[in-house]
């Protein structure tokens, strides 16, 4: 007869699990936790504690043993995660490196990942601007992938509710399509982007705005609770904040679901599937690895929400087979994995500017200066291509020194820096479209340190974003040239896809079970005691950058099931 042991059971049985403790994960654990379920949050990565686990935070430039430059070898060795801009001497300890955590490209794709408490939270460039019915109601209006089975109405308090909690940067700018939040003043744009965003409206009636950003500008009473600073604009956020400036799970949400006492972290656990009974119809818990000891052990509860990152997401659900769902948990539409978009960054232009050479700044804007919200095909259809892009815009004096003359004049010359020319960049976002042909799926031969089926990856781009893409270069050429701007390089950089880091979809929402994965609340249509409330879950991408949406739908979801929980017990 086998032996149970009945208290280890009930040691690993708790209210609610988490997989993932990065943007989407922290937020469900914290919300959960406030609202009294007891919570285990399983993290595949090594714990990282805010200030204590930042050990580049405070160097100095000349402190890092290759001046802040990856080695070569660690370049060689990581050919995808060294592609990412933000892989430097400073912050290489949050990435995934390559060799590490093995995938399977069917097409090239450039998957950049953060594997510890805090995930991606991190390292992200903070950029948060809100989704609007514009981009909930584009694929029924534009006529791909499927309906969305929510509307911005249904989502805007939660917004509400994330950014007055994470602290957002930002200017009421009175945008149907990009709509306001509940902001922090706005970090202000410099003397050039302040001109180029009269120009363009005045010249174009579009518009250029402080980017929106998840920095304390002036923090208020509950980012002072959460033992937060305002930020002090040094502009080394990737290598984790000291003050909180910025909003990352390791800062704000994790601690605070952790303060209430409800919640039990447990990092170095990769979980390997959900745990689906035939005969109670539901998920009962998930299987964990443990990376160190990599002993598989079970654990339980009521309901599951599942923020391991959009792909990280898909591997777990095509992972959970049972004899109901072989083809992987809530499998019936047949579209688990597929639909798969990201946001296309593949473009940029730069330029020279001439006149404002009373205007000084030493370059310390941490919301990186100015955004563009889409202009093409709001109000109707007026290109050769679907949807839209956005664009960042940043002006910048860099400072010069002369390399003339030997001896004490050179080094007196290399020591005297002088402001350089004004120059400005932009940079596109642009919306792709989901499609079935663009899928993830479990390779069928090839596995990872723990045993777990490798995530095969086949994405591609394209004629919409081309054509999308050469749009945009054309647009902003013509917005630069008629702004005055020299020497104009537009510039296209043929990435793969991946490196702009928004992968999203493959569980995608929808009304019909038929042809999607998750009802309104966010639910398994067919195991709805299973809640994703991450990436995985977009029905389409729009540009916007997408991790403020993550963090709403997170804490919507959390709030439905809590209230469905009540209903049943009263
Ligand atoms: C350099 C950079 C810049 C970015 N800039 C922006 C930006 O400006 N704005 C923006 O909105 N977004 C930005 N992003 C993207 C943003 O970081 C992600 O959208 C966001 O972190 C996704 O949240 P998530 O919870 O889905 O995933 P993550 O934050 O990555 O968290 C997922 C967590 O799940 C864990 N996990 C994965 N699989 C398992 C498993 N099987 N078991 C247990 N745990 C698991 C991971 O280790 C990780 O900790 C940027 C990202 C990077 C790297």
């Amino acid at each position: 007869m086998a032996f149970l042991n009945i208290d280890s059971v009930k040691e690993r049985t708790f209210d609610a699990i988490v997989i993932g403790s990065g943007m989407s994960g922290s937020w469900a654990a914290k919300e959960l936790g406030e609202k009294g379920l007891k919570t285990l949050v399983l993290e595949r990565g090594r714990d990282v504690k805010h200030i204590k686990d930042y050990p580049t935070t405070n160097l100095y430039p000349w402190e890092f043993p290759h001046h802040g430059v990856i080695p070569e070898d660690v370049q060689k060795a990581n050919p995808i995660v060294n592609r990412c801009y933000a892989f430097g001497e400073d912050a290489a300890h949050f990435f995934v490196k390559d060799a590490e955590h093995p995938y399977v490209q069917e097409k090239p794709f450039d998957w950049i990942r953060g594997y510890q408490v805090g995930g991606k939270s991190l390292l992200w460039a903070r950029q948060t601007q809100r989704w609007s019915d514009f981009d909930f109601e584009g694929p029924a209006r534009d006529g791909f992938a499927v309906d969305w089975p929510i509307r911005y109405k249904d989502i805007a308090p939660w917004y509400s509710h994330v950014e007055k909690f994470a602290g957002i940067s930002g200017n009421r700018d009175g945008l149907p399509h990009l709509p306001d939040g509940e902001f922090l003043p706005a970090f202000p744009l410099n003397a050039v982007e302040s001109y180029f965003s009269k120009h363009v409206k005045t010249k174009y009636s579009r518009d250029v705005i402080s980017a929106r950003c998840a920095h304390l500008s002036k923090p208020n009473p509950i980012h002072l609770q959460q033992g937060r600073a305002q930020c002090q604009e040094r502009t080394l956020c990737q290598r984790g904040c000291p003050f909180g400036g910025y909003f990352s799970a390791n800062s704000s949400t994790m601690p605070w679901a952790l303060k209430t006492g409800n919640v039990t972290l447990r990092p170095f656990s990769v979980v390997e599937s959900i745990i689906y009974n035939e005969k109670l119809g539901k998920a009962t818990g998930v299987r964990v690895i443990d990376t160190n000891t990599k002993e598989a052990i079970d654990y339980h509860a009521d309901v599951i929400f599942l923020n391991a990152a959009a792909l990280n997401s898909n591997l777990v659900l095509l992972n959970s087979t049972s004899n109901r769902f072989p083809n992987g948990l809530g499998n019936d539409s047949g579209t688990l994995g597929k639909y798969v978009a990201f946001h296309n960054y593949s473009a940029h232009i730069s330029a020279e500017v001439e006149g404002f050479e009373e205007w000084a700044t030493d370059g310390r804007n941490p919301a990186g200066g100015g955004y563009i919200p889409r202009f093409r095909n709001l109000h109707k259809q007026e290109t050769n291509f679907l949807r839209g892009y956005g664009a960042g815009l940043s002006a910048y004096r860099g400072r010069t020194s002369s390399g003339e003359g030997i001896g004490d004049e050179l080094k007196q010359n290399l020591a005297k820096k002088d402001l350089g020319p004004w120059r400005v960049g932009s940079h596109m976002m642009g919306e792709t479209i989901p499609k079935e042909s663009n899928y993830v799926a479990l390779d069928k031969s090839k596995k990872d340190p723990w045993g777990i089926p490798q995530l095969k990856i086949s994405v591609d781009y394209d004629d919409n974003d081309a054509k999308m893409k050469a749009d945009y270069l054309a647009q902003l050429t013509e917005m630069f040239t008629s702004a005055g701007f020299k020497n104009i390089k537009g510039e296209s950089d043929h990435r793969a896809p991946g490196l702009d880091i928004h992968e999203m979809g493959g569980v995608r929402m929808g009304n019909d079970p038929k042809t999607s994965m998750l009802d309104k609340w966010h639910r398994l249509h067919a195991c709805q005691n299973v809640y994703v409330t991450d990436g995985a879950s977009m029905t389409s991408t729009s540009y916007q950058n997408p991790s403020l949406t993550y963090m709403a739908f997170a804490a919507r979801a959390v709030d439905h099931y809590v209230g469905e929980k009540k209903k049943l017990n009263s």
